[in-house]
């Protein structure tokens, strides 16, 4: 109750003190406000800069940009957790909402690439739908997964 409580606020306003709780642990250059963090905000910096660099190697052109100001991130306190829908995730972007629910990992190494890539495509994919994968249709031609594994990878 308090969840839906909580995006119905977040629906009807664009500022943070909309939010039901603590005030964000971090606040990254592009404007993300992070809740929650388990690691120094430098490490989600990191994550946020290093996604930006790999993701100008994608073909979707809107991941080139960083249009994530005041996008939440709740950081989950596990590597799996149960997302809105019931089933076990590592990570949900709700776009309705402007917001991404990351897990526990090391920021570059966690969901969070993943669920930034749902976040700056607005939770539409380009081009053809995919009919058996429909949120991520086109993330391998348009070489989002490969940015997502080089991001994960990156020291
Ligand atoms: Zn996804």
């Amino acid at each position: 109750m308090r969840f839906w409580l909580s995006i119905l606020l977040c629906l009807s306003c664009t500022t943070t003190s909309c939010r039901v709780g603590n005030p964000p642990s971090c606040i990254t250059q592009c404007g993300v406000l992070v809740f929650n963090a388990l690691h120094p905000c430098d490490e989600y910096q990191f994550a946020e800069d290093v996604t930006l660099r790999e993701f100008q190697f994608v073909t979707d052109a809107r991941l080139h940009t960083c249009t994530l100001r005041g996008w939440h991130v709740e950081v989950q306190p596990s590597e799996n957790f149960k997302g809105v829908y019931g089933a076990e995730v590592s990570g949900q972007t709700l776009c309705e909402a402007n917001t991404m629910y990351v897990n526990n990992r090391l920021p570059n190494q966690s969901s969070l690439s993943h669920e930034m890539a749902h976040a700056l495509q607005t939770c539409e994919p380009k081009g053809t739908i995919d009919l058996t994968d429909r949120y991520h249709s086109g993330w391998i031609t348009q070489g989002i997964y490969d940015a997502i594994s080089r991001i994960r990878s990156a020291k």
